[in-house]
């Protein structure tokens, strides 16, 4: 069909750029442990954290919620989909959060895109992190609020832009609590002090920090001891929560704003029941099983180590995420591919998701991952690092 002409062009250009991928399909569940074009690999490319996409407790809630409630709710959380399992589910979540209330989206993505969206105005200013995640730029492209981008945890950028915004009626400064890419943590006393001497209000995106960071992974303001500090702090269910949903705590005033204002929260379909049993019950294994988050730390500690002890560049990453820098996009990939062939599933990331020149292997281990799979791992990185060249 005719058409497409341009997309395919580009298509075409990716292609001989080496930057084209195809989707990888698992032919087995989620876990430390995947099967991949018929073949098992150690996964290292997952945000599964903890291990609970297939935690017993979580199955079981889940298919206890179907058996009950059955397989979808119907309707918009505003019209008729709203369980008494969701309420519930946010009760405990803001409790958990040591916040006055929490509202869940149907994703981290849209909770970014539906929070920004709707409390900005013209009247505000949005002052962001060069490198914080695709769905704060999206949700701040929504919005009418004019905008300023600081350098990446640069303080003396973030001051700039707070003393220029002095103007507006509300400046909101917006950071991911743990940088994706990197691994890096943001500098939070440092950015809540400055927001309070410039009078600004804060929000915290803790994807990669939920169930990391944190008394039993209350995330990266709990982490920093700023409970309270914190206007807004969004987190996502999908990563170390292990299941799918996006939320948003803060203050009931916030939540009821947004039940009103906040539109994918509006206009799309609330959580299958299975969903929210199974994150309700991911608050329970944080609080009842830490050893997981023990262990999660125990094997980055060791992962971090060996590769670094091997020769690679680790980059700055404070976190599970352990990025192993090439540099090279082309590169990048052919190292991840050599991995596979050595048992060994790690993503190559190269440009636009990370800048040109920036290439890398990113790598996060799980709670999951046994000390034996660990070293099994790093002799594959050393094999395939040998083979191409990447280390001597
Ligand atoms: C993954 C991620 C999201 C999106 O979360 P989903 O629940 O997967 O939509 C948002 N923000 C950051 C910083 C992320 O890393």
């Amino acid at each position: 069909m005719k058409g497409f002409e341009y997309l395919q062009k580009q298509l075409e250009e990716m292609k001989s750029e080496g930057t084209f991928r195809q989707l990888i399909p698992l032919e087995s569940a989620q876990g430390s442990r995947v099967t991949i074009r018929g073949k098992e690999v150690i996964q290292l490319s997952s945000n599964n954290y903890l291990g609970l996409t297939s935690h017993t407790r979580m199955k079981k809630s889940a298919e206890e919620a179907v058996r009950e409630y059955g397989a979808g709710t119907g309707s918009v959380r505003t019209i008729a989909g709203t369980l008494k399992m969701h309420e519930n589910f946010e009760n405990k979540l803001a409790e958990f959060k040591h916040t006055e209330a929490a509202l869940v989206f149907q994703s981290g993505f849209t909770t970014n895109q539906g929070v920004l969206s709707s409390i900005l105005t013209n009247e505000d200013v949005v002052i962001s992190d060069e490198l914080n995640h695709a769905s704060i730029i999206d949700g701040i492209r929504l919005t009418k609020a004019a905008r300023k981008v600081y350098k990446h945890v640069n303080m003396e950028s973030l001051e700039q832009a707070l003393k220029e915004s002095m103007d507006y009626r509300t400046r909101l400064v917006v950071t991911d609590g743990v940088f994706s890419m990197d691994g890096n943590i943001a500098p939070l006393p440092e950015i809540v002090e400055l927001a309070e001497k410039y009078d600004a209000l804060i929000m915290v995106d803790d994807a990669h920090a939920s169930g990391v960071l944190g008394e039993n992974g209350r995330g990266t303001v709990n982490h920093f001891g700023l409970d309270g500090r914190v206007h807004i702090q969004v987190g996502t269910l999908s990563k170390a929560i292990g299941v799918l949903g996006g939320y948003v705590a803060s203050t009931q005033t916030l939540k009821d704003y947004l039940i009103h204002k906040g539109r994918p929260f509006l206009f799309s379909t609330s959580h299958p029941p299975a969903v929210t049993a199974a994150c309700d019950t991911a608050i329970d294994v944080l609080l009842e099983e830490p050893e997981l988050i023990d262990k999660l730390w125990e094997n980055t500690k060791y992962f971090k180590k060996g590769l670094e002890t091997l020769g690679f560049d680790i980059g700055i990453s404070e976190t599970p995420i352990t990025p192993v820098m090439i540099g090279d996009d082309g590169l990048a990939h052919k190292f991840s591919d050599q991995l596979f062939e050595e048992g060994v599933f790690a993503q190559g990331i190269t440009f636009p998701t990370v800048q040109r020149g920036k290439a890398r292997v990113r790598t996060i281990v799980t709670a999951e991952h046994s000390r034996e799979e660990l070293s099994e791992a790093l002799s594959a990185f050393e094999k395939a690092g040998k083979k191409l060249g990447i280390l001597s």
